[in-house]
């Protein structure tokens, strides 16, 4: 045979396929955090704790008061493309929940040991189950299995151990459990400022205080004050943007109108005034409240700031933008980072031009404060 003599065509194991399905999905210990906490807030949960061993790769574990899992669906929990959240394909058009491919948890047992304890309010006890390659399985030894009763608290813990064990080249290319530490911590802050009524702590395993615990709030800015520092929250502006050319009193929008019509959208934003400024500009994008990001707005605020601060130094931005959903395009990617919508250039561009007359306004004012 030479070299140039073509190979046979095999299919490819299903245990291969999903390991390699999963490994899109879970990139690092952070992005399967990410997929946990929505799935805490899909559940309605007003208290998120996170526990972490090596930087996630050992032991992430979160423990939410949420709905928690009916005991007769964990059979098929971990098995890939069960969801409770769509039904059909026109659900697709109006996705008000994180989660919808059923991916993440299947995702996870492929890659990781996952386990999973839960209790909803109707039932008198908790539920623990392990799963293997999307299968429920006795403890640890890998057999088919029924979930134990235990004792527990209404809502869900779910426990995600030696994460990547079985794909070394992945493990390989995580840098340090440092950092992914500190990623882990990045994620939970920003959830945490675009949901302040949901208190979060993360903490350690092992250690006796929380990294991290962000009490609830009913004001975003208190809580950006919690995580970021009195330094930020100290020149923050809040203004809230819409498709017209808003009035200077930008806080008239009607956050709960009707943004279904088409091309209507409204967004939410926390931003410091040209007071503040830092080496590494801190930018928070929730578009339909999911954490995405976007090269195109971040350059196009970037670029509002840099006629304004010193050159080097950057701002802090939040902004939670709603769109009709029928305009967003979440199926673009597995990890539902990268969200595309229509009109995604003319809105960025009116974003950044209303941001830029508040901030212009904002020192107009401070002028005149000046000379008074
Ligand atoms: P998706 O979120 O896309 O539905 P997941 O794999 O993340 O897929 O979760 C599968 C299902 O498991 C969810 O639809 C939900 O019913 C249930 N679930 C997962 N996590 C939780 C949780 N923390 N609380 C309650 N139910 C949960
Ligand atoms: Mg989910």
């Amino acid at each position: 045979m030479t070299s140039t003599d073509p190979l046979p065509i095999r299919r490819l194991q299903e245990s291969l396929i999903n390991r390699i399905a999963a490994g899109e999905i879970i990139h690092r210990p952070a992005s399967a955090l990410k997929e946990l906490v929505e799935n805490c807030l899909d559940a309605g949960a007003s208290t998120i704790r996170v526990t972490v061993k090596e930087g996630g790769l050992k032991l992430l574990q979160i423990q939410d008061n949420g709905c928690g899992i009916r005991k007769a669906d964990l059979p098929i929990l971990a098995e890939r493309f069960t969801t409770s959240k769509i039904s059909t394909f026109s659900d697709l058009s109006k996705i008000a929940t994180y989660g919808f491919r059923g991916e993440a948890l299947a995702s996870m047992s492929h890659v990781a040991r996952l386990s999973v304890i839960t209790k909803t309010k109707s039932e008198t006890c908790a539920w623990k189950a392990h799963y293997l390659d999307g299968v429920l399985v006795e403890g640890k030894t890998g057999q088919t299995a029924e979930p134990k009763p235990c004792a527990g608290n209404d809502g869900t813990t779910i426990i995600i151990e030696d994460l990547f064990y079985n794909t070394p080249t992945r493990l390989a290319a995580l840098r340090s459990a440092s950092e992914e530490h500190a990623r882990i911590l990045d994620v939970i802050t920003k959830y945490a400022v675009h949901n302040p009524t949901v208190s979060f702590v993360c903490k350690k395993a092992g250690s006796a205080g929380p990294d991290l615990s962000i009490p609830t709030s009913s004001e975003t800015a208190q809580t950006i004050r919690h995580v970021y520092g009195h330094s930020i929250a100290k020149d923050l502006l809040h203004a809230k943007f819409g498709p017209k050319n808003l009035d200077e009193d930008t806080d008239d929008v009607d956050m709960d109108a009707d943004y279904s019509r088409p091309e209507s959208w409204l967004a939410e934003t926390h931003f410091t005034n040209p007071n503040y400024h830092s080496k590494k500009m801190v930018f928070l994008l929730f578009i339909n409240h999911r954490l995405v990001e976007s090269l195109r707005m971040k350059r196009a605020l970037e670029n509002v700031y840099s006629g304004i601060l010193p050159k080097g130094s950057s701002p802090f931005i939040y902004l939670s933008l709603q769109i009709n959903p029928r305009d967003v395009d979440v199926n673009v990617h597995p990890t539902k980072k990268e969200v595309h919508f229509l009109n995604e250039e003319e809105i960025t561009d009116q974003i950044a031009s209303q941001m830029q007359r508040a901030l212009a306004a904002q020192s107009q004012s401070r002028v005149f404060e000046y000379q008074t």
